[in-house]
């Protein structure tokens, strides 16, 4: 039951409680399902500065939002991005905000891991898609697998209250490695999150070839462990299981073949300051504008976000034969 006292209400008599803002589309990887080899990414003034991100979110969260999720592109590369944690994390002290959250690929984890805890970062979702250094080079063409399992231990050393692992799992590329990913984050007591590949931007292969579904995935670990589904209910697509006798869970975030529209909590805010109000579709308002036309008005900035629930869709309608459905790559959108 959703008992927030949000003032963001659908038609549908959603509540919204969840933002997910993208701070930049820039990436220090190209993994292959996010991004093509060759990317433009925004001009600067486009982008949000760090103190309209800062206003957008406490507006959201003066109005209920009790979540929000940080993330990109990659988010730790923006410049100053302690700042922002910092500023973002006091708000759990004045307004609705409970759960601060990042989502990144760990590249710099070890630069930020511990000011990300001081500033209030209360978990942290780290990509890996391969344990084995050529592939994972080949998957996020430029990362260096090292890097983020060093990333990974600075963040357990940090303090992080839950680490969680998002794997897209591609066929061919790295559905032999769901069982060892999930025994990785068992042995090192984190959680798990199995990725069905969505079609959001051109990439440089066939999406539906590649394509893995959760029950795929969920067939091949219920092979090698005991899963017991869990109650635990996040308003997305996800679908988690524990371990059996271990202290990790399993996730599926399944938006192909479990449609999760009916309990969606959420919406984004991508790079630009476009308020999306479903990933799947392209109803929007353009927060930026307002902010650059009434700089010092908050109250018009939180009317407009009362305004967009009047459009937020009942729900996303891809299709992974089409490609691409939806012109907007992840890292602008924010995953
Ligand atoms: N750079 C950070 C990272 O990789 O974790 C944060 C942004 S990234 C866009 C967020 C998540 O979206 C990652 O877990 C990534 O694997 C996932 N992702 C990116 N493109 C995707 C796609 N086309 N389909 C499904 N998941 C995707
Ligand atoms: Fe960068 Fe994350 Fe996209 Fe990979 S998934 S290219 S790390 S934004």
């Amino acid at each position: 039951m959703n008992t927030s006292t949000s003032q963001l209400v659908d038609n549908f008599g959603r509540k919204v409680t969840y933002v997910r803002m993208s701070i930049t589309d820039r990436c220090d990887f190209r993994c292959v399902y996010c991004m093509d080899e060759e990317m433009t990414f925004m001009p600067r003034n486009q982008v949000l500065s760090l103190e309209e991100i800062v206003l957008i979110l406490r507006a959201f969260c003066e109005l209920g939002v009790e979540k929000v999720r940080i993330t990109g592109g990659e988010p730790l590369v923006r410049r100053d991005v302690d700042w922002l944690f910092e500023q973002v994390g006091q708000l759990k002290q004045t307004t609705a905000l409970k759960e601060l959250t990042i989502t990144t690929n760990g590249s710099q984890l070890t630069k930020y891991a511990d000011s990300l805890v001081a500033a209030g970062v209360d978990r942290v979702n780290i990509s890996l898609d391969s344990l084995n250094a050529q592939r994972f080079l080949e998957l996020t063409r430029t990362g260096k697998l090292d890097t983020v399992l060093s990333g990974i231990d600075a963040a357990k050393q940090a303090g992080f209250k839950r680490i969680k692992l998002n794997a897209v799992i591609m066929k061919g590329r790295n559905d032999d490695e769901i069982v060892d990913l999930a025994q990785f984050a068992i042995d090192h007591d984190l959680d798990i999150s199995y990725i069905e590949e969505m079609p959001l931007g051109q990439v440089t292969h066939q999406r539906h070839e590649s394509f893995c579904s959760s029950d795929e995935v969920l067939a091949k670990l219920q092979k090698s462990f005991e899963l017991h589904p869990s109650v635990t209910n996040t308003g997305g697509p996800s679908r988690y299981y524990q371990v059996a006798g271990t202290s990790s869970k399993i996730g599926f975030i399944s938006p192909h073949s479990h449609n999760f529209c009916e309990s969606c909590n959420r919406v984004r805010v991508t790079t630009e300051g476009r308020l999306l109000l479903c990933l799947g579709q392209e109803h929007s308002i353009d927060l930026r504008a307002i902010i650059r036309e009434y700089p010092d008005d908050i109250e018009r900035l939180k009317q407009a976000m009362i305004d967009s629930m009047d459009i937020k869709p009942e729900g996303h309608d891809f299709d992974i034969k089409e490609q691409p459905i939806i012109f907007r790559h992840m890292s602008v959108t924010g995953g």
